[in-house]
């Protein structure tokens, strides 16, 4: 029963904030119509989960609006044989989604406990193609380099070095930059010669925090 209404929630959810706001991906709305985002935030919170608003997941910390999860999903045109660096792992339920449409997702949170609460909630859903790590995403994750997508779900006061080098040549970055009140979404795409910028929309993130 409580899935079921769960169920429906998720079709409204992908008919009136993705579909009506222009995401046409169709395998995008499809594991938007999947994924089982009430399962990512508090017990207390998930009447709410499947509104169109972010809502906290604790240490002030906010799972994102789903149209701003699909509208950067989309941007990075996954085709699953991509590997992906997710900054900002926070509730998990962009890493998901991410990891339905790419071959590996590499995801950093800088806060141990969100970073491993949000573990244990994609292994028991059998996520099996995500590495976690703990730590400042800033910094990317050098070892696994070059990624074909890189997504940074917290706002950058500028862009990380480290992660333009660590983005694959014809791959794509989407990344809020600006300061607290006011953030542009970019969607950066790296050439052997130069970087195209495309600028998404305003949005508003939590802050990129750097060591
Ligand atoms: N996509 C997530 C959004 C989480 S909010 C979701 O929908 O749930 C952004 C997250 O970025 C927060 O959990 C915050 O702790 C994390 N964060 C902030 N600065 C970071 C950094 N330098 N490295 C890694 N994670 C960071």
């Amino acid at each position: 029963m409580e899935e079921q209404r769960y169920h429906r929630q998720r079709e409204c959810m992908v008919q009136n904030q993705l579909v009506s706001r222009g995401i046409d991906d169709p395998q995008v709305l499809e594991v938007f119509g999947k994924v089982p985002r009430h399962l990512f935030v508090d017990p207390s919170q998930q009447h709410m989960a499947y509104g169109d608003h972010p809502l906290p997941i604790g240490l002030e910390q906010t799972i994102s609006q789903p149209y701003i999860v699909a509208l950067m999903t989309q941007s990075l045109k996954l085709e699953k044989h991509e590997k992906v660096l997710e900054i900002g792992t926070g509730s998990g339920y962009q890493t998901a989604i991410l990891a339905e449409l790419a071959e590996h997702v590499y995801t950093v949170e800088r806060l141990p406990s969100l970073a491993d609460q949000a573990k244990e909630i994609l292994e028991e859903l059998g996520y099996r193609n995500i590495s976690f790590a703990a730590g400042d995403g800033a910094r990317g994750w050098p070892d696994e380099a070059p990624f074909d997508a890189i997504l940074v779900a917290a706002a950058a006061k500028s862009i990380p070095p480290p992660l333009l080098e660590q983005l694959a040549f014809g791959g794509r970055m989407v990344i809020p930059v600006g300061d607290i009140s006011v953030q542009s979404l970019l969607l950066l795409t790296k050439r052997e010669d130069s970087l195209d910028k495309q600028d998404l929309c305003g949005c508003r993130f939590v802050p990129l925090i750097q060591e």
